[in-house]
């Protein structure tokens, strides 16, 4: 705890896994006794720095940048950059923890870290996010490569950031080495399906656990948080199983268009003129609700299905209540720790579904782990044949977790299931490797 003072995001995170390892260290006293439980919760690097940059009134700013290579047993450290004024070193602590049993899950030959800084994107020009990343490059190439350390986006970064971080590492590195980094632009190597990866993953798993309970999206009333990669492909995919999504939001508030959000739309506004939400209710009209920040939470609202897909602990232990008053069936966690432990609790206390982000999200890493398999073989696959293997991976992912639940007494808890599961396979690699 004193080593990892004043990081709650990090202790939230360990915390959760440890409370699901009792029954694994009973059945094998050995993950103790080789301290495997204390390595896997010590990052093997962690990388902090400097990126000093001009704005466009030609003032010198200062952002702080983070790497935290976390664990490598499996494969080359794996996981996205996020940039966003909250970044501070126990939140990518927290998500590069998170990441390290989310690739393992996947079965795929990938390790975890994750990055970031405290820059804020927004209402940057685009000479200035640019100018940013070849600064944010100049530090961390050196601890990158195909086989070692490979970025993907995040929170704040897309296709944009993405392109001009490969644009500096290819110039500083004089090598066109395009595996190292995923959610490139089709034409730099990136995967068919990667943007839509984890919102489409996210709705694959939810399906399979309705599935359980002889159900389906078809007809069912869906929110979803965010309005950003994931909650966009989320609602993209949750309507083409015949769901229909009535609410989404972004940091300013929420919206509500019972007719079923207008993808096309919405993404028109946040994708190209990178707007606020509220435009999207001024422009559909009659019908349609925005509701400012603070006047309510989106979880409020009458729903079957909820798919948290913005951040950390933006679903509360009320917000849970209310969803469980209102009859919810399942809740997917599209976001990294989306949900607070209290509302997991009640959540998994009224026997709802619970997919678990670190299994219900993995799909954006897994089609990742599709993109660097394309660029090593200097493959393309088409979008059919990448989204068929996503919904197998996330088939298998799903499968796992609720075998392994059932393993250890604790059938349909995706939780218990996620964190075993993850953890024996990561534990496993390092025994093997000795003392590492
Ligand atoms: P984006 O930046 O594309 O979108 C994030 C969305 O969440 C935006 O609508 C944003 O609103 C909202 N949001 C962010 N921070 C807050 C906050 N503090 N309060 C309220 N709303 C907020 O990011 P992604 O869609 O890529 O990521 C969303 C989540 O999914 C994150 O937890 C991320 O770690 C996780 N994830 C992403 C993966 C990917 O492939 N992209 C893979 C696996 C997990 P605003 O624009 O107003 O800030």
């Amino acid at each position: 705890m004193r080593r990892n003072a004043g990081e709650p995001e990090f202790h939230q995170a360990v915390h959760e896994v440890m409370e699901s390892l009792g029954r694994v260290v009973a059945k094998n006293p050995d993950y103790l006794e080789q301290a495997l439980i204390e390595r896997i919760c010590e990052p093997e690097r962690q990388i902090i720095f400097r990126i000093p940059w001009v704005d466009d009134q030609d003032k010198v700013q200062i952002n702080r940048g983070f790497r935290v290579q976390f664990n490598s047993a499996l494969g080359p450290y794996k996981g996205g950059m996020r940039f966003h004024p909250s970044v501070n070193l126990g939140i990518i602590k927290f998500l590069g923890f998170e990441q390290t049993f989310k690739n393992a899950l996947t079965g795929l030959p990938i390790g975890g870290g994750k990055g970031g800084t405290d820059f804020d994107p927004k209402g940057k020009s685009d000479g200035e996010i640019m100018r940013f990343c070849q600064s944010l490059m100049i530090e961390l190439h050196r601890y990158l490569g195909d086989q070692t350390d490979v970025p993907a986006g995040d929170i704040g970064v897309g296709g944009r950031e993405i392109g001009y971080m490969f644009g500096q590492y290819k110039r500083l590195t004089n090598r066109y080495e395009s595996g190292v980094f995923t959610g490139k632009a089709i034409a730099h190597g990136g995967s068919r399906a990667r943007t839509e990866a984890t919102g489409f993953g996210n709705t694959y798993f939810t399906k399979a656990m309705l599935e359980t309970r002889q159900t389906s999206f078809d007809g069912k009333r869906v929110v979803v948080s965010g309005a950003g990669n994931v909650a966009i492909h989320t609602i993209e995919k949750v309507q083409s199983f015949g769901g229909t999504v009535i609410a989404c939001s972004d940091s300013s508030g929420y919206i509500i268009d019972d007719a079923g959000i207008d993808l096309a739309l919405l993404q028109e506004i946040k994708t190209i003129r990178r707007k606020r939400i509220s435009e999207y209710a001024r422009l559909r009209g009659d019908g349609v609700h925005f509701v400012p920040v603070g006047k309510g939470s989106v979880w409020d609202l009458r729903c079957d299905v909820a798919m948290p897909s913005a951040t950390q602990n933006e679903l509360t232990g009320k917000d849970a209540k209310s969803l469980v008053k209102n009859g919810v069936l399942a809740v997917g966690e599209g976001a990294n720790m989306p949900c607070t432990p209290e509302a997991i609790r009640i959540l998994r206390e009224a026997g709802i579904l619970f997919g678990p982000g670190k299994a219900a999200n993995a799909g954006g890493v897994a089609t990742s782990a599709l993109e660097m398999q394309q660029n090593a073989s200097r493959d393309r696959w088409s979008f059919e044949q990448t989204e068929q293997r996503l919904a197998q991976i996330m088939k298998r992912i799903h499968d796992r977790c609720a075998e392994t639940a059932d393993e250890y007494g604790a059938p349909g808890d995706y939780v218990l299931g996620a964190n075993i599961a993850g953890f024996v396979r990561v534990a496993e690699a390092m025994r093997m490797l000795g003392v590492i």
